[in-house]
């Protein structure tokens, strides 16, 4: 017999898992069907075990720094297997706790892979199940380009079953994903080499920061080649990997090559045609305002909607589509609007709102700029240095802030609050008003000049 729900969400990650638990909230009959571990991308293979490598770069920088401050700290090598075995007991045990809240929260977990069978029924292996709304939460996966010898290469999803650090790597790509990786491998002791095909990386940020990193990264010793294309990959006889570039450049002895290209949306294997769900020409589902696709109650949110592609966005696209559908709440609805986001470099980024240029293409002469950048206290006492810099945009009359970019120590932690504000259509005087804290590099950004 056919099991009948009010909504099924196709995809148990993090857009899929926040509609069905809201919209069971509120007493709707729910159902995810995931084919894979629960929590999708983001706690299997994205910002969870990224985060992981993350802090364990921090604890590597700590530890250089360690006898500028005084600390003695003899037989901390690194032991790689450890931290992947600890990583991924940690995922399991994120992984049990989703299960324990589907339950808790009165949703069925369908286990398998899910197909449009027609508008309102979706087949999972030999079963079908038919729901009132159902919701495409299906995510992507990582692109691996079409060059001679590209699956000598990994992904972001192979790096995290490296069983061991990788000695020289060459990371293709300039996006979250190649930064973050270069860095955290760089600092856990790893060759690396970051390959862009343009000029720099991080190409929608502001200058500033892009600038920024590119000095630190080059300062670390991370080598960055810029505007070059592979052109294909064999591996020598030694059992490395060499990289030949369309420009005649070679990289040799490589370890380990990671592609780090973007990602694509998982709708072709769906059987979309069989309810009418319309694609872009990259395979996207394209969404109104309010999630819906070009097909009545279906509708999708997260990464396969080609938007803006971060676990807090499909999770606020998710809850309120539940709180439209069912909470009796019709305009119900994500701003994607200012949307705050962190970059796990070394040093992190904070970044939300306009870019500089961005802000001079829609507001002209209207844009002030304020910006600073200076050596943060933490390494006035240490041998390694870095630096922080720090950017509002602000637009007459009022000088409202519709942009801040930070990158530096402690980056990460910063922004959120200052979001808030930013959200709420805080101005420069709002910022100058706010008594600092004092000594933080937070306080910097309202006592700018
Ligand atoms: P997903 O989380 O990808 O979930 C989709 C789920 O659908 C998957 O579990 C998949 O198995 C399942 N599925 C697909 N097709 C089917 C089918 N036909 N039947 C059944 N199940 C199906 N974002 C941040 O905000 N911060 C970060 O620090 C961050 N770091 C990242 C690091 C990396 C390396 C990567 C790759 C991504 C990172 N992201 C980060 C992005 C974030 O992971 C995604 O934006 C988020 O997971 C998208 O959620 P989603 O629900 O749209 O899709
Ligand atoms: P991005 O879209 O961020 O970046 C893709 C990069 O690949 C760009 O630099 C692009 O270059 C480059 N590129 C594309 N095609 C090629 C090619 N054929 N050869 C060489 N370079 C190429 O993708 P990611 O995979 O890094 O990340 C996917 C998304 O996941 C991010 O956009 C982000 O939304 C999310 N994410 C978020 C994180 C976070 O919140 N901290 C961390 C990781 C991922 P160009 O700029 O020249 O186009």
């Amino acid at each position: 017999m056919t099991q009948h729900y009010d909504v099924i969400s196709i995809g148990g990650g993090s857009g899929g898992l926040a509609v069905a638990r809201r919209a069971a909230a509120y007493g709707a009959r729910c159902a995810v069907i995931e084919q894979g571990p629960l929590g999708g991308t983001c706690v299997n293979v994205g910002c969870v075990p990224k985060k992981v490598m993350w802090y364990a770069a921090e604890v590597a920088h700590a530890l250089r720094d360690a006898p500028d401050y005084g600390f003695n700290v003899p037989g901390s090598e690194f032991n790689w297997t450890y931290l992947r075995e600890a990583r991924e007991v940690y995922i399991r045990r994120l992984n049990g706790i989703y299960r324990t809240s589907l339950s808790d929260g009165n949703v069925d977990e369908i286990k398998g892979f899910a197909q449009f069978f027609d508008k309102k029924t979706i087949a999972v292996g030999d079963r079908t199940y038919t729901a009132e709304h159902v919701v495409i939460a299906t995510g992507g996966h990582p692109v691996i380009p079409a060059v001679a010898g590209a699956e000598l290469g990994i992904t972001s999803d192979g790096f995290f079953k490296l069983n061991q650090r990788p000695g020289r790597v060459a990371i293709v790509g300039g996006g979250y994903i190649a930064v973050e990786l270069a860095g955290l491998l760089h600092a856990l002791g790893s060759e690396v080499t970051l390959i862009l095909r343009g000029a720099s990386f991080l190409s929608r940020f502001d200058a500033m920061l892009r600038e920024t990193l590119m000095e630190e990264m080059l300062n670390q010793g991370i080598n960055i080649l810029s505007g070059v294309s592979p052109n294909s990959i064999e591996r020598v006889d030694d059992g490395s990997l060499t990289l030949h570039c369309c420009e005649g450049q070679q990289i040799t002895r490589m370890d380990c090559l990671i592609w780090a290209v973007g990602r694509a949306p998982n709708t072709a294997s769906l059987s979309l045609e069989n309810a009418g769900v319309k694609t872009d020409p990259r395979g996207f589902i394209p969404t109104d305002e309010y999630q819906n696709t070009n097909i009545p109650n279906i509708y999708a949110v997260g990464d396969v909607t080609g938007r803006t592609a971060l676990t807090p966005v499909a999770i606020a696209a998710g809850r309120r589509l539940a709180d439209r559908l069912f909470g009796n709440q019709p305009d119900s609805r994500l701003d994607y609007n200012n949307i705050p986001t962190v970059v796990f470099s070394h040093p992190p980024i904070g970044t939300i709102g306009l870019t500089e240029d961005e802000a001079h293409d829609i507001h002209g002469d209207g844009v002030k700029i304020y910006q600073t950048r200076f050596a943060p206290m933490y390494y006035a006492l240490s041998a390694h240095k870095g630096h922080t810099a720090m950017k509002l945009v602000t637009v007459s009359p009022r000088e409202t802030v519709i942009g801040c970019h930070i990158i530096g120590l402690g980056a990460d932690e910063m922004l959120q609050g200052f979001a808030v504000a930013i959200k709420m259509g805080a101005t420069k005087q709002d910022f100058d008003n706010t008594v600092a804290i004092h000594p933080t590099s937070g306080e910097e950004l309202v006592t700018l000049k």
